[in-house]
């Protein structure tokens, strides 16, 4: 990582959308910004508040979000993306004129970066004439596809459903759109439409589009974009092997799987989880215990709070079910994940694929086996699979011969050798990008001097 280098009174402010796979990345991303030398402060709405402690060298301001008083559910993510555009914006106005007001030469706002799903923070960046740069934490394939059906309306030659019902769309091959399933939801069509005019209004506007993506990963998405977009574009993955790992889970982490995991042999452990918001039913969870169990292999498993709906999870597994899998298996409520990710025991990711899993698991040269639930999901896996060809797909119902099977496959049959080796190959291209001169390591350098440059 680069000397911290002094940006005399320049101060970030950085706005939260508040789910995990959110808060996550942006936390990293201003961890590094502080490195190099950044006064950041995060605002944040009440709901999934982070906790301050965990980040003392920023500052942490909370605005009112209107969400916990039962009008919006935070579980519909497209009425909590709507709702918090609505509910934050006065608050966020009022918390950036206040700190303005306050301003001197030895603390000034360089730049408002915003979580792209909190447009209205660009909107309040241009109101306040401050710069704001947009981050979309999700794959820059899902830009394209945002930006591919406004193209299609625009031409008007195709209705905005027909085109989400094609299966194959020029500029997103090989990705498909019928990978992004939620855009082709009818019950949500016109939240689609809005957050769509959003995002890609509220991008043009901004004076950068920061993508939590790697370039090598994503060439084609990416050049693409650019073609679209008059905005600079920086690419900023994999932030923990450019800063310290921080601590940003809203669930405390229990690190004793850490100590299992010392016990267990080199790459033999499947590591499973599927994220912070995806969940399964009762039966779902026992045939993933028992193709666990069969399996023959070590694992880590996640069973958060509300990963079963409607009850409580760990009381719901049999007697007989840790009978037979004794020290052999270790269930946590939420891990330290890229601390599991980069533990030798651990040879296999078991994931839902949200876009930050699926990056860390390759940072760290894990293949996956996939079971995408929702979102964007679908079509990071088709990335994994088909593209980088460092995982294997989980499809059907879920079922103890059939998981028992793909985790052997993932983890030690010949058929999945090649698989294994691609991943690692993969890693040695993330550890290249992050070293001086590296893209990832320069795509950085650059990004902060553009921070720097736009209100000296
Ligand atoms: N995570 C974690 N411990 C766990 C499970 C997940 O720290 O037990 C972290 C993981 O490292 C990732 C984030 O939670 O950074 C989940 O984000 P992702 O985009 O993968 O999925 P989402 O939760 O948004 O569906």
């Amino acid at each position: 990582m680069e000397k911290h280098r002094e940006q005399k009174g320049s101060r970030l402010v950085f706005v939260l959308y508040p789910f995990q796979g959110h808060i996550n990345p942006m936390l990293q991303l201003a961890t590094i910004m502080y490195s190099k030398g950044f006064s950041i402060t995060i605002v944040h709405p009440q709901f999934n508040s982070p906790d301050p402690s965990k980040h003392p060298q920023f500052t942490f301001t909370p605005i009112a979000d209107d969400l916990s008083q039962g009008k919006v559910s935070p579980a519909d993510l497209f009425g909590a993306i709507s709702a918090l555009n609505k509910n934050c914006e006065e608050p966020l106005k009022e918390c950036i004129q206040k700190m303005l007001k306050a301003e001197d030469t030895h603390d000034r706002i360089s730049c408002i970066i915003y979580d792209g799903l909190m447009y209205f923070a660009q909107s309040v960046a241009d109101h306040l004439k401050l710069p704001g740069m947009s981050v979309r934490t999700s794959a820059a394939a899902t830009v394209l596809a945002f930006a591919v059906f406004r193209r299609g309306d625009e031409q008007g030659y195709i209705s905005f459903l027909d085109l989400m019902s094609k299966d194959q769309v020029t500029e997103l091959q090989p990705l498909r759109l019928k990978d992004l399933p939620i855009l082709r939801n009818q019950d949500v069509a016109d939240l689609v439409l809005e957050l769509r005019a959003n995002l890609s209004d509220s991008v043009k506007k901004s004076s950068a589009l920061i993508v939590n993506t790697m370039d090598f990963l994503e060439q084609n998405a990416l050049k693409q974009i650019q073609g679209l977009f008059p905005t600079p574009i920086f690419t900023v993955r994999p932030f923990h092997k450019l800063a310290p790992i921080i601590f940003s889970s809203l669930l405390k982490e229990d690190t004793n799987c850490i100590s299992w995991l010392d016990r267990q042999a080199p790459k033999s452990v499947i590591y499973v989880s599927f994220g912070s918001l995806a969940s399964i039913d009762e039966k779902e969870l026992l045939e993933t215990a028992w193709g666990l169990a069969n399996s023959d292999q070590p694992f880590l498993w996640v069973v958060r709070p509300g990963l079963v709906r409607g009850s409580k999870c760990a009381e719901l597994l049999p007697k007989s079910f840790e009978e037979r899998v004794g020290e052999r298996g270790c269930i946590v409520e939420w891990a330290p994940q890229l601390e599991v990710l980069a533990h030798g025991a651990v040879g296999g990711f078991w994931s839902h694929c949200g876009w930050n899993s699926t990056l860390e698991s390759i940072c760290e040269g894990v293949p996956m086996l996939c079971r995408p639930f929702f979102g964007d999901q679908n079509l990071n896996v088709r990335y994994v699979c088909d593209v980088w060809k460092v995982g294997l797909e989980l499809e059907n119902e879920l079922e103890r011969g059939n998981i028992e099977k793909a985790v052997r496959t993932l983890m030690v049959n010949t058929e999945g050798e090649e698989m294994r080796k691609r991943a690692m190959h993969l890693k040695e291209k993330v550890n290249l990008s992050v070293r001086e001169g590296g893209s990832c390591y320069n795509s950085m350098n650059e990004l902060a001097d553009q921070m720097l440059s736009l209100r000296s």
